[in-house]
């Protein structure tokens, strides 16, 4: 029995949750696996009850659990809270809460969505499968000092990048692990012909590479990476990078895919519980549609199978369904081609969990 945190949130939050909760119950039926659901309230909708986007019972539950999946938190509702209240805190809380230092966010082009993606199809064509592995808690996000300061004549406003050795060593292993389950290549990314968190970031990964022969190292700055993601992902399998780097690569990768709807994620630690969810935020602008697309939550799914309850069997069975489904010419909106049909979010769902159960 897998006791599983849902924190639905806000926005489309609720709506992917409840369609990656009916593919797990029909793995339930299919593999005889047995999940615990039990849900929290979390970002803005625990904000309007409670006051807090991660109120202590949620917090409390997460903790009791043996993984978490999560919707998505936020909204122009509450962008007028003062930071330490805004949903997004919730997110940055439990990371720190739970320890979660590396995220790991696949970003694969399936092969019949190659027209949704934004590159010419020669280029994108087969050629995206890579892992980004992102460091998560440390760096200019988390650093210290950081504030603003009126001089008189001026405002003067800063923030901090720092890394140690230890946070860099232990998420380069995430990404060297990762590799060696996948095509065996790590592709280091920083900035260390300018920065000395980078110049530290390239030694440490360097020493670390030693306990991974088997693995191919090279280092790239973060500036040839976003170039090098639209010229040609293909040379990437898996891109190790520290967090504001791996923030904005990560979405850039995402948009190649051809929709954020489709881009699952793992935030996990030392040990659980790991949490998993949409690459993708509350898209306030179709919230309550019944239209978002709820294969980045039931792909967070498999990725919960697989990471935290090494249930690889049921967590290929999803991701083939996904794949199958797609194959049939099953469409939501935001990955739609020319007058095709296009289903509704929880149509998309019932279609994956037929697949699952062979209906
Ligand atoms: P977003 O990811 O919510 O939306 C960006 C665009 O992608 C929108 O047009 C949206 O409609 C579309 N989109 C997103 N997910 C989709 C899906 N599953 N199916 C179809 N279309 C989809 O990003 P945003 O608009 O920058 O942020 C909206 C809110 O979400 C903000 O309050 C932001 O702070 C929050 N946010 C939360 C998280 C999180 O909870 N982890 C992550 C990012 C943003």
């Amino acid at each position: 029995m897998y006791n599983i945190a849902l924190l639905p949130g806000d926005g489309i939050g609720p709506e992917v949750i409840k369609e990656a909760k009916k593919v797990l119950y029909a793995i339930q039926e299919r593999f005889g696996i047995k999940f615990n659901f039990k849900e929290g309230s979390v970002g803005g909708a625990a904000y309007e009850v409670f006051g807090a986007p991660l109120p202590d019972d949620t917090l409390n539950l997460v903790k009791d659990s043996d993984a978490v999946l999560f919707g998505a938190v936020g909204g122009p509702k509450w962008d007028h809270l003062k930071r330490e209240l805004r949903p997004e805190q919730a997110i940055l809380k439990l990371r720190k809460e739970l320890n979660l230092f590396a995220n790991l966010r696949p970003a694969v082009c399936y092969r019949f969505l190659a027209d949704s993606s934004p590159l010419k199809n020669n280029i994108i064509s087969g050629n995206l499968d890579l892992l980004i592995v992102r460091e998560l808690t440390g760096g200019l996000y988390f650093g210290t000092p950081r504030g603003r300061e009126n001089t008189g004549q001026t405002v003067r406003a800063f923030d901090t990048m720092v890394y140690t050795s230890e946070e860099i060593k232990r998420v380069a292993r995430v990404a060297f692990e990762a590799a060696r389950k996948r095509r065996k290549k790590v592709t280091s990314v920083d900035k260390a012909n300018v920065l000395e968190t980078s110049k530290l970031w390239r030694e440490v990964v360097d020493e670390v590479s030693k306990e991974y022969p088997d693995v191919e190292l090279s280092h790239m700055y973060v500036d040839n990476c976003a170039m090098q993601l639209v010229l040609n992902p293909g040379q990437f399998d898996v891109i190790l990078t520290e967090n504001t780097f791996g923030d904005i690569l990560s979405d850039e990768a995402s948009v190649l895919t051809g929709s954020i709807g489709m881009l699952p994620s793992a935030s996990i630690g030392e040990k659980g519980p790991f949490l998993y969810e949409p690459c993708h935020g509350s898209a306030p602008d179709i919230a309550g549609k019944g239209i978002a697309n709820p294969i980045a939550c039931i792909l967070s799914a498999a990725m919960m199978l697989e990471y935290s309850f090494d249930e690889k069997e049921a967590a290929m069975c999803i991701k083939d369904a996904v794949e199958k489904s797609l194959e049939l010419g099953y469409r939501t909106y935001d990955i739609k081609e020319g007058e095709g049909k296009v289903l509704a979010t929880s149509e998309m769902g019932d279609v994956i969990k037929k697949i699952i159960l062979g209906l």
